[in-house]
């Protein structure tokens, strides 16, 4: 498989550098990811494309960051389809006629095939692509190497089926992960052990600090985070909110209006 790292040219607070987008070269030239319409990406497409004609672009999830450079792309390369799973309510904001990936379709790409691997917690409509023969996998934002994801509490981010989602992968034992933000991950199942194991250790901080008095989530929040900036903060509460109601479903919780306690009701 032949695979083009092609920045989106999309630096900000949310992104970072930006995205990477990656053109699966060959008889079926796909993009992964639609970036969110700079020129130069679209210079680079082009580019790289050598005058071969854009056979489909896969998107790994809605956010504006991976999905919003749809329009443009279809505005200039009017022969490529546009699929991502779907997001009801959500997939409308762009004007391309989305065809919906399901888990497990099989998609050609390039001169080989892709696997779509449902892997929602980030975003409900997140997908990995894998391509088994080379045991590499298009991670979109489920990982990020030298940082953690962001996982927003419901509606949209949902922490379990996150942590579903990486053993998912780590069970298809990946040899690289190829993200839509920063370098390609190497050693894709330490990281995700990481990440497991992060997780496990914040929700450990979570419960400590309801069984130790805090009962809101900006109080469970200053006992986790104690001196966070003021720029991170509402990331942080997000999260310390996505953990408690993990541990609600998981009846290890209980939220009675703004207060949250431990254990049964
Ligand atoms: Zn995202």
């Amino acid at each position: 498989m032949k695979a083009v790292p092609l920045h989106a040219c999309n630096p900000g607070p949310m992104t970072g550098e930006g995205n990477w987008t990656w053109l699966v070269q060959g008889r079926a030239p796909t993009l992964i990811d639609a970036g969110a319409g700079a020129p130069r990406h679209l210079d680079a497409l082009d580019a790289a494309l050598g005058g071969a004609r854009l056979a489909q672009v896969l998107v790994t999830h809605g956010h504006s960051d991976h999905a919003s450079g749809a329009d443009a792309i279809a505005a200039r390369m009017p022969d490529a389809a546009f699929l991502k799973l779907p997001w009801p309510g959500r997939d409308d904001r762009w004007r391309v006629a989305w065809t919906a990936l399901a888990d497990g379709d099989v998609i050609p790409a390039g001169d080989t095939a892709l696997t779509v691997v449902h892997t929602p917690g980030h975003a409900p409509d997140h997908v990995c692509l894998w391509h088994a023969e080379s045991r590499t996998l298009f991670g979109g934002d489920l990982a990020i190497a030298g940082t953690t994801v962001y996982v927003p509490a419901a509606p949209g981010g949902d922490l379990a089926a996150y942590l579903h989602s990486l053993e998912r992968v780590l069970a298809l034992d990946p040899v690289r992960i190829l993200p839509a933000h920063g370098p390609a991950i190497d050693d894709p199942a330490a990281l995700l052990r990481r990440y497991l194991a992060h997780r496990l250790r914040r929700e450990r901080q979570v419960l400590a600090a309801l069984g130790g008095g805090a009962t809101e989530v900006d109080a469970i929040t200053a006992r986790i985070y104690a001196g966070v900036s003021n720029e991170l903060l509402p990331r942080a509460r997000e999260t310390v909110t996505a953990h408690l109601e993990k541990l609600e479903r998981e009846g290890r919780a209980v939220r009675r209006g703004e207060v949250w306690q431990a254990g049964q009701p």
